[in-house]
């Protein structure tokens, strides 16, 4: 019996590393080329396992219906494939209802049309202060009238059955008001990065998601990409042994003087906005929490970085003496991680972009299928909804951010180091 993978952008994949096989097995024959059918995708990896006779639609279904016990690494493929035909397809679900809070960039650019390409939610409704958007995304997308909503009318979707889920795509400081409404509406909600302006508003966020029973996930696309998921895995199994170093870059030339990103009050400036990726990073690569913050703000534009940071550099000290050394600008390119470990090295260049993740590591390039990173995102969270299950990022993972970049802010302010409590 063969074997082969294909993956969502249609390309099958020879003998690569699948990072779900969890560090074994990983290693699969190909032995055709076939494309997806459209739209045939669910989970984080969209993963065909074509076998004669039988087929499985999503990594997600593939784990699922592996008998508990049958690990990809004691199995030989024959033996898979027929463990595979005698478990039972997945029933097609109906595809669960979002509405999309705030049609700025993030929400016209990447999250509609990633939602053209997810299975198990649609884009069902829009939260928009402009009657021109308001118009032109019903026309574009087929919104019905009755899913339209403006900031006066938000908590009206309380009485929507259509709209499951809210997705918060607003200014920052607007991420925990909104988060907390919608939750009182009874939807379950997705917030963008950062979760909020402070670990108090954080915890008063994952409260109101307690209280209302719903789930919360935080926007970090990140732990959905495939090459990502390698690196919190040789984190993890400790590949090239302990981590010493991890450093990481994420900024972009900001031009715009006058756009919410350049003024405190609306949570902007590099730290909020780029910086949680480099601080992500460190986290993620390390899978451990800072204990100790040191940080430094500089800006080349002082007429336009008045009250915000426009480059950070920010040093992390890690329980197992792993230590960090990030930054993030507002007035630079850059996307970077590389981390070196005991008995080796591995980076990611860029390591945060919607697509192109590039790796390697002392031993060789890092390969992997390059996917909709926030089709995986919202079709897994809608998943968790359906099955009860936990999410991958929850409104936690966005707590513990900010309490580092708490620490940031009092670091810079004071000039000295500052020590967190250990946290698990
Ligand atoms: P944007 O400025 O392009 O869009 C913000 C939207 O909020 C606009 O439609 C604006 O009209 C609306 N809005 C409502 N009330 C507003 C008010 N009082 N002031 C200003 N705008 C108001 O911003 P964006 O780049 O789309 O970012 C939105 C959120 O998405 C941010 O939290 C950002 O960090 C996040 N984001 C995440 C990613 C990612 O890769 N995960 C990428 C970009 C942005």
């Amino acid at each position: 019996m063969r074997v082969a993978v294909v993956c969502r952008d249609g390309v099958m994949r020879n003998d690569v590393f699948y990072p779900w096989c969890n560090g074994t097995a990983n290693r699969i024959l190909a032995s055709t080329r076939q494309k997806p059918e459209a739209n045939s995708w669910q989970g984080t990896m969209n993963t065909h396992l074509l076998t004669t006779g039988s087929s499985l639609s999503s990594r997600r279904s593939f784990i699922k219906q592996i008998p508990a016990g049958l690990g990809l690494a004691a199995v030989s493929f024959g033996t898979l494939a027929e463990a595979m035909a005698s478990v039972k397809q997945r029933p097609p679900v109906k595809p669960l209802g979002i509405a999309l809070v705030g049609l700025g960039y993030y929400s016209t650019d990447l999250l509609a049309p990633a939602l053209q390409e997810t299975k198990n939610v649609r884009l069902a409704g829009i939260v928009t202060g402009t009657p021109a958007k308001a118009a032109a995304w019903k026309e574009k997308y087929g919104i019905p009238e009755k899913n339209i909503y403006s900031y006066e009318t938000f908590d009206r979707i309380a009485d929507n059955p259509a709209i499951d889920i809210i997705y918060v795509v607003l200014p920052n400081s607007m991420h925990a008001e909104y988060t907390i409404r919608a939750f009182q509406a009874g939807k379950h909600v997705i917030c963008e990065k950062p979760m909020a302006l402070s670990v108090r508003e954080c915890a008063s966020m994952i409260e109101a998601a307690e209280k209302a029973g719903k789930k919360f996930s935080i926007g970090y696309r990140m732990h959905f990409e495939p090459t990502t998921q390698e690196i919190m895995r040789i984190g993890r199994e400790q590949v090239y042994g302990p981590i010493r170093l991890v450093t990481a870059g994420a900024g972009y030339r900001e031009g715009r003087s006058d756009h919410w990103k350049l003024k405190k009050a609306y949570g902007g400036g590099a730290m909020m906005d780029m910086g949680v990726y480099s601080l992500q990073a460190a986290r993620y690569a390390t899978g451990e929490e800072p204990i100790a913050v040191t940080a430094q703000t500089f800006t080349t534009r002082p007429d336009m970085f008045k009250e915000v940071d426009e480059t950070t550099l920010f040093q992390l000290e890690f329980p197992s003496g792993a230590v960090a050394s990030l930054s993030t600008s507002f007035g630079m390119n850059m996307n970077y991680l590389q981390v070196t470990a005991q008995n080796g090295w591995y980076r990611l260049d860029p390591f945060s972009s919607y697509s192109g993740i590039k790796g390697e590591s002392k031993d060789g390039p890092l390969n992997y299928p390059v996917i909709n990173q926030q089709a995986a995102q919202m079709d897994e969270f809608a998943q968790n909804i359906i099955d009860n299950t936990p999410v991958r990022v929850p409104g936690e993972e966005g707590l513990k951010d900010m309490r580092v970049v708490e620490a940031i802010y009092q670091s810079i302010r004071t000039g000295e180091k500052v020590t967190l409590p250990p946290i698990s």
